[in-house]
This record gives structure tokens, sequence and C-alpha cells, in this order.
């Protein structure tokens, strides 16, 4: 595996960066009340990503991170051609007040073109895709001509202008110009660009590498019996699910007891084996547990209290075991809470690691509350919300059920997240509220 060797330059670089120094940035810090958008900050100027990449073929690239910037070796298109079935003339012969009778002297194909010359009062019988004949500039469609036969047309008074239905060579990218950037989350439609320029490896980031493990001495894993007093460990499933669709590759490292010899091998294993450790649960103030010892103990961790609901507790920092160095997330434990802190804190450190350059949080929407909403100022709120449309059209949220950082319910049946801002306070019926959907066009 390709982790923390000299030339990934992950953890040298990384290594100068202390928590203690990109804290000393920020005014006034306070772990045990520390705002979104300063937590968000100092994640960011910590993390550093990996510099790792690799050849890969086109259909494989699909949702990678790009590793560098892609210039266009060909005109898109390679030639004007015409954007119509139609014919293919000089626009000089057209007129705004007459109608015009042009000779038909052969045809166009996609892949075959027009050889001949085209003069004054002839035109070429073309299809979309077509190559222009030299001498051609204008197309008109078949469904604007009169008298259509196989030797001659008519084209009514005005019926198209100069330049009309033709697509300019390299209208689409020209040679030499950037096609696509680094740092890119390559998409479908990047896919077919890079094929319309005949490129079929790319280099794209290596997958980031992602450990993960609950703590609590009361999580059942699925097949095991639930004892009195205990659940099933769901947090494992969530971040399985949004970490995979991150495009990391993942380690489940399953439950690990609270026992403190346990919890290191466990810690030293998923440094030693991946980027960066997620784990759940034994971060709260009150966790009479060895997970925070243990991440205290391992590395350059701050324990913080956000100032977000749900989420309050987080640990974050990096940990080394045998000169390997990884970074740790330590999220809060409740089902709720977890996915928030993946999503909101996580989650842009984690594209920020794998290279890729739109790591901000997904776009907000503003929209209409349904009902009023509780809301203290002073720490961001995220409720699950179900957006809809009024009869008149008009988008609309509304919160769904119980709001209890432990109601996994409450996310699966949400379509979007409601973002309620650290200074906001109580929400009024027909309020505006910003909304982050879940999903787009998958
Ligand atoms: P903690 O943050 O460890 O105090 O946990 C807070 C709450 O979340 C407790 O009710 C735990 O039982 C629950 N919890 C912690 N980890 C998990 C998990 N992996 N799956 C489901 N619930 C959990
Ligand atoms: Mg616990």
């Amino acid at each position: 595996m390709a982790k923390n060797n000299p030339s990934d330059g992950s953890a040298t670089n990384a290594s100068r960066n202390t928590l203690a120094n990109v804290i000393s940035c920020l005014s006034d810090y306070d772990p045990d009340a520390l705002p979104v958008p300063d937590a968000q900050a100092i994640i960011r100027q910590f993390i550093q990503p990996i510099n790792a990449v690799e050849k890969i073929a086109l259909r494989s690239a699909l949702d990678r991170v790009l590793a560098a910037d892609i210039v266009s070796p060909i005109n898109v298109p390679s030639h004007d051609n015409s954007a119509m079935d139609g014919y293919a003339l000089h626009g000089n012969d057209l007129s705004k007040d007459q109608d015009v009778k042009l000779k038909v002297i052969g045809t166009a194909y996609a892949g075959r073109a027009f050889d001949g010359a085209v003069n004054s009062g002839e035109c070429v019988r073309i299809m979309t895709g077509a190559v222009m004949p030299a001498q051609c500039d204008t197309v008109i469609p078949q469904e604007f001509v009169r008298d259509a036969s196989d030797t001659g047309m008519t084209i009514p008074a005005g019926a198209v202008k100069t330049g009309d239905n033709r697509r300019l060579k390299g209208e689409d990218l020209k040679a030499g110009t950037p096609a696509l950037q680094k740092g890119k989350i390559l998409r479908p439609a990047d896919l077919g660009l890079l094929a319309s320029l005949g490129i079929g490896e790319v280099p794209v980031q290596r997958r980031l590498r992602v450990a993960f493990f609950s703590t609590g001495d009361e999580l059942r894993s699925i097949g095991e019996t639930l004892d009195e007093g205990c659940v099933y460990d769901s947090n494992r499933y969530t971040l399985h699910g949004m970490l995979t669709r991150l495009g990391c590759d993942v380690v489940d490292m399953g439950v690990i007891k609270d026992d403190p010899d346990v919890l290191e091998a466990a810690f030293r294993t998923a440094c030693e084996n991946a980027d960066a450790i997620i784990t759940s649960g034994g971060v709260s103030v009150g966790e009479a547990d060895y997970t925070k010892q243990m991440m205290a103990q391992l590395g350059d961790v701050g324990f913080w209290k956000i100032g977000m609901r749900p989420g309050r507790p987080m640990a974050f920092g990096k940990i080394a075991s045998n000169g390997k160095e990884a970074y740790l997330f330590g999220l809060p434990g409740n089902p709720v809470a977890v996915m928030v802190t993946f999503y909101f804190l996580a989650r842009q450190a984690l594209l920020h690691m794998m290279g890729a350059s739109a790591v901000e949080a997904p776009p907000l929407l503003r929209v209409v509350s349904q009902a009023a909403i509780r809301k203290r100022p002073g720490r961001t709120e995220y409720q699950r919300g179900i957006l809809s449309r009024n009869s008149d059209g008009i988008q609309q949220v509304r919160i769904t059920g119980s709001q209890g950082s432990g109601v996994l319910r409450s996310m699966s049946e949400a379509n979007c997240m409601v973002v309620l801002e650290h200074d906001r306070a109580e929400v009024k019926a027909g309020d505006l509220v910003d909304v982050i959907l879940f999903d787009g066009l998958v």
C-alpha cells in the first residue's frame, strides 16, 4: 500500500503543522465553545492533501479526482459542420425580401464529406454533423425550404441568415486550451469530454484510505445477541455509506471494546494502514472510557465542544504509530451526530486530502419554512427536513418528526438538511431558511 512513503508527501508536509500552530492564528479560540466555521477553518488548515497519482482507464476514472490539468490536443469539433439536416449554401445568395432558387449539386453525409466546389447559386444537401463544403457558410434546415427535389429547392425570403446552423471548428474546445482542471472530481460529462478528445487514460489522485471503528461497551454487531441495555452498532454502516459515496477505500475495523490495550492496538493498526481514521463514540465530556486518553497519548489531538447541534463533542488531530501518521476524526456516538459531523466537518477535510478543488459544502438553497422551528442563537443547527413544493409551485421545507440526535429515522425520512446558522434565533412559519439537498443527479 502506498501510504506515507517518501514520494507521497503527506506525512512529511503535515508534520510541520501542529494543531497549536494552526490554532494560534485564530483570535479567540475556545475549545469548549468552538463555532462551526472556526472548527472547519482549523481542520482545513491542518490537513494536507495526499500527493500520489495513478494513471487509470477513462471508465474507471468516474468520481475520481483529476491529478493534472488536461489540455485539449485537438479542436472539437475538428471541422466546421452542420447543426441540422438541410442544405449548405453561400450566405451571399440569401435574400431578405425575395425567394431564392438554388441548384442542388450533391450530398454531404456525416463522416463522408462533399469534395466538389459549390458555386454561387448552388447548394449541397447536408446531414447533421457533416463537414461543411469549403465555400459554404450557412445551412438552411430542410423543413424551411420549398419545392425540394433532387436537383433544386427554393428558400423563402428571410428564412435564414448567413452563418445559421453552422457549428464552428473548435467551438466546443480549441486545441491547446485547458479542457479540465486538476482537482476536478470527474463526472459523467467529464468522461464524455475526455473521450471526445481521444483521451483514454487519465491521471487521478490515488484513493484515500479511511479506517473506522465504533467504541462503546454497549454496542453489538449484527448477528450478536442484543444483551440488556445494548444497541446494534449503526454508525459503521452510515460511515461505510458516506465514505464510499465520497470515493474512499474503507477499512471497517468493527466495534472496539473499552479496554486500553485493545483500543491502543486498534488506533495503531488504523494509523499504520490508513490516511485518516474515523471513530464514533467516547468523546463526550462525561465519558468514563479510554478512547480520549488513547487519542491524546498517540498524537496531537484537540478535544472540542463545537457550537452545533447535533454533534457537540468531537476530537480532531493526527496520531502516529511506528513512523506512520494519520488524521483522526473522533466523532460523537449518537447516530445523527455522526452523520452531521461527518457531512459538515469531516467531509470537506477528506475532499481536501483527496486533492479535490471543490471542497466547500454543497450549495444552500433558501426556501420557505412551513412551520416555526425552535432555535437558539450561538450554535449552528442541522435539522432534518423534507423539501417539497406547495400548490403555487413554491419550494418549502418542514422538519421531520423528532430531531433527537439518536433518531436515525429522522435522517432516513429527510431529503435535505435545514441549516440554521450560528446567530439565528427562532424561525417563524413563512421565514426563509437554508437547506442542503441530500441527493442531486447521482
Ligand atoms: P457517546 O458519544 O459514546 O456518549 O454515545 C452517545 C450515544 O450514542 C449513546 O446512546 C450510545 O449508545 C450511542 N452510540 C454510540 N455509538 C454508537 C454506534 N456505533 N451505533 C449506534 N449508537 C451508538
Ligand atoms: Mg460511549
